[in-house]
């Protein structure tokens, strides 16, 4: 079956097609369209099948890429599913959203000398088609254990985690302080990135598979981590970071300045057919205005993207570094060029102008310095380089950090970082409460979907370890 592979010498890579920047502009679907299988079993066959797959090692699940682009090629796609769910809760999620330019795909070996395999448009494509063909089930565990484990935060963390347990037999209880299913990919994520039906359906499984949410519940507010703690045999804390870094400028609290994320969640809800006063009212609404939003990682991408479908007069971006160090994905850069974004690197925010209203954004051109501790460039402001920008909103997305959380869940003894997340024993993932875990964001900080699915996969069993241990102890003090 070798020769259906090392394709990547005389097939030229092909990402599915792109809807055009014209059209992807006046909705909110996904810009892409998908695969025939044709184009996919031919886009896996590019893969070289390399000894020592790059790809994989990068991927924070260590997805077994290499053999599901080989049995793609070869048309076995209920085993290329098989494989990639078995290290994959989410793999079309990822296949969407991953910035696959940073991880498997910026490592393929081919890429030395010819463009990258498409990993995330195949992992999409295989996973899409298991949906449709009706090979993704709902769990049915062999064996029901008693034991309930509760899990605090339905982001991609908790939800992973809950898949986990449920195969394993556990009952799983998931408490979140919003009113949908999905955290950052409900409400954060735009829906021209991941539309929100592929999270829809994923809670629908988990629902199907009994496992139970307590959604409009905030632990802290309306439970307290200690009942938590008693309801059940271990608690998973994944409750990621909220709180939007801001900069101390003049002008910053004037009208029309809004942080990122409450911009994001406004449109996410219009989109999802709630009634949002705040943006009916025009205040989290970009439609005929000059935006400007200072950032540049997802968050800042994904407000520029938002603010040209919403109608927006004008759209910048202001970023303190250069395109080449900017922490968002060149591809979504590139995505929103085509949109009509506009680029202004090495600038920073200065000062907000403006009466009741901000009117302006003072900049300063920026000239990267000699590299800081991290290795990173320093940012250092050209004197008398002053350009105002004119806008009438601006969106901060200059990052989040984690709330302050032993105040908030009223648990004084649950361990910090100097970083404010969550202190964990790597080995075990247990916080310093016994039988209290955490994982994703809130252990990370803000970090990727990968990542959190990682981190609950990893802490499901580390949960299964507890209580197993746990139940083996009751037998022998039974037992004496
Ligand atoms: P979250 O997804 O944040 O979920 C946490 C959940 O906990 C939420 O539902 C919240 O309501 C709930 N919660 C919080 N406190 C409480 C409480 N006290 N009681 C009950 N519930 C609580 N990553 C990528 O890989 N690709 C991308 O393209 C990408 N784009 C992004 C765009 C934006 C705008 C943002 C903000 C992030 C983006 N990320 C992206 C990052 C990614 O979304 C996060 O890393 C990931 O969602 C973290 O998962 P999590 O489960 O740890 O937390």
């Amino acid at each position: 079956m070798a020769e259906r592979m090392l394709k990547f010498v005389g097939t030229p890579q092909a990402m599915p097609d792109k809807r055009p920047a014209a059209e992807r502009r006046r909705d909110f679907d996904e810009i892409y369209q998908s695969y025939a299988q044709q184009k996919a079993a031919e886009q896996a066959s590019r893969c070289s099948q390399c000894g020592v797959p790059f790809c994989q090692i990068h991927c924070p699940l260590h997805n077994n890429i290499p053999d599901w682009l080989k049995l793609t090629a070869e048309g076995r796609l209920d085993e290329a599913y098989e494989l990639s769910s078995a290290t994959n809760n989410f793999p079309e999620i990822c296949g969407r959203i991953c910035p696959q330019d940073r991880l498997c795909e910026g490592n393929c070996v081919i890429e030395k000398g010819f463009e990258s395999v498409t990993i995330g448009s195949v992992e999409k494509y295989i996973t899409d088609t298991a949906w449709q063909r009706g090979w993704v089930k709902p769990i049915q565990p062999r064996r029901e254990r008693t034991e309930c484990v509760g899990i605090v935060g339905a982001g991609p963390a908790g939800l992973a985690a809950a898949e986990q347990l449920r195969r394993k037999g556990y009952q799983v209880a998931i408490y979140d302080r919003y009113d949908r299913v999905g955290g950052l990919l409900i409400y954060g994520i735009p829906n021209f990135k991941l539309e929100k039906e592929i999270v829809q359906r994923r809670e629908k499984l988990l629902r199907d598979s009994k496992v139970t949410f307590h959604l409009n519940c905030e632990v802290g507010r309306d439970v307290k981590l200690e009942e938590l703690r008693a309801r059940h045999g271990a608690v998973l804390i994944a409750t990621g970071v909220y709180k939007a870094r801001d900069i101390a400028a003049p002008g910053v609290g004037l009208a029309g300045i809004a942080p990122a994320l409450d911009y994001l969640t406004a449109s996410n809800r219009q989109g999802l057919g709630d009634t949002v006063p705040d943006f009916e009212s025009g205040l989290l609404n970009a439609a005929g205005k000059d935006v400007v939003v200072i950032g540049g990682g997802d968050t800042a991408m994904d407000c520029v993207r938002t603010a040209v479908r919403q109608g927006a007069k004008s759209v910048k971006c202001l970023y303190r570094r250069d395109r080449a160090n900017m922490p968002g994905s060149q591809r979504e850069v590139k995505h929103a060029e085509e949109e009509g974004v506009e680029f202004v690197w090495l600038a920073a925010p200065q000062a907000f102008l403006g009466k009741d209203k901000v009117s302006h954004v003072r900049t300063v051109r920026i000239h990267l310095g000699m590299p800081d501790a991290s290795g990173r460039q320093t940012p250092q402001e050209i004197p008398n380089s002053h350009v105002n920008i004119e806008a009438d909103l601006v969106l901060m997305a200059l990052g989040f950090d984690p709330e302050d959380l032993p105040a908030a869940m009223g648990a004084p003894d649950l361990g910090v970082t100097g970083w404010n997340t969550l202190k964990i024993d790597w080995k075990s993932m247990m916080t310093s409460l016994d039988g209290v875990f955490a994982a994703g964001d809130i252990v990370r900080g803000a970090s990727l979907v990968v990542w959190a699915v990682r981190d609950g996969r990893d802490a499901a069993e580390r949960i299964h370890t507890y209580l197993a241990g746990k139940a083996l102890a009751a037998q022998r003090i039974a037992a004496e």
